[in-house]
């Protein structure tokens, strides 16, 4: 089921958490909503969920399928939920906690006991517990407990899956195992499901799309490597990976940059006061091109899967560039060593000019 919201403004005593937010999800999208903590995240998903009622605005407008539920409560807009802190029922077991939601529904619409079972049964098979309906919560992992959530959420068929940092109190590894999982889960599905978010490689390795957050707006809508390689500007720049930012005077291509002493060329036109360059897109040699910055080699860190290399400019200023270690060891760099960093590709953020 596709899912719109159109114009929503929030505010909570004068503050605003979301100011003239429009969004589509197309039916059986997975997207992702990703920004630094109080963007408005939580805040958009729980006005569609139905949990918050957006300000009054006569053009707000929050349509499930193209009809608008705006005045629909919660139970009536059939959405699953998860959040971060599991809640699971401490004393009911991981069967009758995914049962849950079946059992309390009204007489007329509840399954019937061979169903439940049945139903429950092919949840546990889903999420790759099977065998463990006996069990507690207290006798799981973490990462257990949040599929057992998942279930429980799955378990009413919603229409819709909203899921709120459902990963968060998870270790890093055990985060990274489970996000492959929805990944499947949700290729196994196609449920239309929105996750909330501020770990970007999450974001960016389960989503089928990226809304980027920031300050109570949605910056930029895209799939992942076109947020990543195509930001709309600055702020998804500097908030999806690293980046180095130069100051300076930007014309024609030619940056001189005046926090550094030093000056950049790249063979594209554009104008602007600062120049972004993400540390793959830098090129260390041991001897200086007609451009680049002068600097020495301050760290290096060998541990992934390219070198990082951060080079300290006369003025202290530090680049990182991260290079291959065929081209590393080609190098043969050292701590202390002059070195001179040139850029491969460049952008400049102006409002007519991009590159
Ligand atoms: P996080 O990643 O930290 O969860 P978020 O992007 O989900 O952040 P929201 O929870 O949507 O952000 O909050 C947006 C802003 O609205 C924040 O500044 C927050 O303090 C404020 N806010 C949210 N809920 C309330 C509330 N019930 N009362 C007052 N202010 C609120």
């Amino acid at each position: 089921m596709g899912i719109e919201v159109q114009h929503i403004y929030k505010s909570f005593n004068n503050y605003n958490a979301l100011q003239d937010v429009s969004l589509k999800v197309n039916d059986g999208e997975l997207i992702a909503l990703l920004g630094p903590s109080g963007s408005g995240k939580t805040t958009l998903l729980r006005i569609i969920a139905g949990l918050e009622v957006p300000d009054l605005c006569e053009e707000s407008k929050i349509l499930f399928h193209g009809k608008d539920v705006a005045k629909q409560r919660v139970a009536e807009r059939q959405v699953g939920f998860v959040f971060q802190h599991y809640a699971l029922f401490k004393h009911m077991s991981v069967f009758e906690n995914i049962a849950f939601g079946l059992k309390v529904r009204p007489r007329a619409t509840r399954p019937s006991k061979a169903e439940i079972q049945h139903r429950v049964n092919e949840l546990l098979r889903l999420i790759q517990l099977d065998g463990f309906g006996n069990r507690l919560p207290s006798q799981l992992s973490g990462g257990q407990r949040q599929r057992v959530a998942l279930a429980r959420a799955l378990a009413i068929a919603p229409k819709v899956l909203l899921l709120d940092e459902p990963f968060g109190a998870l270790d890093a590894k055990v985060r990274q195992g489970l996000r492959a999982w929805l990944r499947r889960l949700h290729e196994e599905l196609h449920m239309t499901t929105i996750l909330v978010t501020h770990d970007q490689e999450e974001a960016l390795e389960v989503a089928d799309k990226i809304v980027v957050m920031n300050q109570a707006k949605i910056e930029q809508v895209g799939a992942p490597e076109e947020v990543f390689h195509r930001p709309a500007n600055e702020f998804v720049m500097d908030f999806l990976g690293h980046v180095n930012v130069f100051h300076g005077r930007v014309e024609n291509g030619r940056a001189r940059l005046t926090d550094i002493g030093s000056k950049l060329t790249w063979n594209r036109e554009a104008f602007g006061n600062a120049v972004y360059v993400r540390p793959h897109e830098l090129e260390i040699d041991r001897v200086a091109g007609d451009d680049g910055i002068r600097g020495t080699v301050r760290r290096i860190n060998l541990a992934g899967t390219c070198a990082k290399v951060v080079v300290a400019s006369s003025s202290g200023n530090e680049v990182v560039a991260e290079i291959s270690f065929e081209r590393f060891h080609e190098l043969g760099l050292q701590r202390g060593e002059t070195v001179f960093v040139s850029a491969k590709r460049a952008r400049v953020f102006t409002p007519d000019y991009e590159i």
